[in-house]
């Protein structure tokens, strides 16, 4: 898996690109939150549900279908997060998938089940740049840090460079004539 500290920060860093008026506050602490939902299925160890099975860790809730119902449920929390149901339901899926996508790009472990149930198969990225995390318990070690300087190399600068790089987009479009900053998203 990649760490709890690095799977909020695309949503963040897309959440903060795009702007508060196209993504509320709300809704982008939930996508935050939503971006670390699938990796509770390690709690299926203590179960004695082995790793490879549909219900282990990288099973079922890193599946697309996950992603899909967690989307469904936000929309109907929609008007929680201050924003359409649709709006609510794409970001929230698109933050839960965001989970095993970053998966999928590390370098151990077992792929994500991103076709459960119609496919037991565990895929991964055929580029895999990222340092697979140890377990909590094998974490504070000469491990976790290879693995934190690997997850700022390939996921917080990126994550860095893309919020960046949207708000200054943004800020340039405010700066045009005629364009409000609430037009331009802030
Ligand atoms: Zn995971």
């Amino acid at each position: 898996m990649t760490t709890l500290i690095s799977h909020p920060l695309p949503v963040l860093a897309l959440g903060l690109a795009l702007g508060s008026r196209l993504i509320p506050p709300r809704l982008l602490l939930a996508g935050m939150l939503a971006a670390c939902l699938p990796d509770l299925d390690v709690l299926a160890f203590k179960c004695g549900i082995a790793y490879g099975d549909a219900f282990g860790h990288r099973g079922f809730s890193h599946s697309l279908l996950f992603a899909g119902m967690s989307g469904v449920l936000a929309a109907l929390g929609g008007y929680v997060f201050g924003c359409s149901p649709l709006k609510s339901a794409l970001w929230i899926s698109l933050a839960t998938a965001s989970h095993s996508l970053l998966d999928a790009l590390t370098n151990g472990g077992l792929g994500v089940a991103w076709l459960w149930p119609w496919s037991p198969q565990r895929f991964f990225m055929p580029w895999r740049p990222i340092e697979v995390s140890p377990f909590i318990d094998g974490f504070f070690s000469a491990r976790g840090v290879q693995v934190l300087l690997s997850e700022a190399r390939w996921v917080w600068l990126p994550c860095l460079i893309l919020a960046v790089t949207g708000w200054g987009l943004r800020c340039t479009l405010a700066r045009r004539p005629g364009k409000s900053p609430r037009q331009a998203g802030f």
